[in-house]
């Protein structure tokens, strides 16, 4: 069986999400977003959704032990066989390690991963006018999650960068779409 899997990487605010989707109905396999994962840990009150809520509204990552537990636990499930889109994991070179790992001991097929790519006064702009309401926001969070991910996850494409496709961000979101399409059917 051709397995799909993908890591669809980037700043907060490149589309990662929206992206994903798109990907999950061209694919029919699933989007595991770490991120959506902790919100519903914070939502359900759990022990993890509270220690994972004060990270996250400081826009901290979540410590690598507890995201590859859960990554694992989540990719170990029957809907992953044929292949999955994470979105928002890795984002240490920890994690990439421990998720190539997993994937070698799971005998999975090897990962696309597809790297967005914005700019930061332009990804400032969008995530402050989404106007989702999520408590990680403001723009002290904001500004917080864009050092983080320059300082811990751009490293994670260095590591991926004999496979890594970068994709250009800015745009509509077809247009964008069609540029990810292309890298993940690239041969
Ligand atoms: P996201 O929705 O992907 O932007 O994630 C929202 C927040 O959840 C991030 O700012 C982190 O605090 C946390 N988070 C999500 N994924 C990870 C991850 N792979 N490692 C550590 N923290 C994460």
């Amino acid at each position: 069986m051709v397995e799909v899997n993908i890591i669809l990487t980037g700043p907060p605010g490149a589309g990662k999400g929206t992206q994903a989707k798109r990907l999950v109905d061209r694919h029919g396999v699933p989007q595991i977003s770490t991120g959506d994962m902790l919100r519903e840990a914070v939502a359900s009150g759990s022990k993890l959704g509270r220690e994972a809520k004060v990270i996250m509204d400081r826009g901290d990552l979540v410590p690598d032990p507890v995201m590859i537990g859960l990554v694992e636990e989540r990719l170990r499930r029957d809907d992953c066989r044929a292949g999955f889109i994470l979105d928002g994991f890795p984002r240490t070179r920890a994690q990439a390690e421990a998720l190539d790992a997993l994937l070698e001991r799971l005998g999975r097929e090897a990962i696309r991963v597809v790297a967005i790519t914005v700019a930061d006064d332009e990804l400032q702009r969008r995530i402050l006018s989404r106007g989702e309401g999520r408590s990680d926001d403001t723009e002290e969070a904001v500004a917080k999650r864009l050092a983080v991910y320059r300082r811990d996850t751009e490293p994670v494409l260095e590591y991926y960068k004999d496979s890594v496709s970068l994709v250009d961000g800015v745009g509509d979101v077809d247009d964008v779409f069609a540029r990810i399409r292309d890298a993940v059917d690239a041969p």
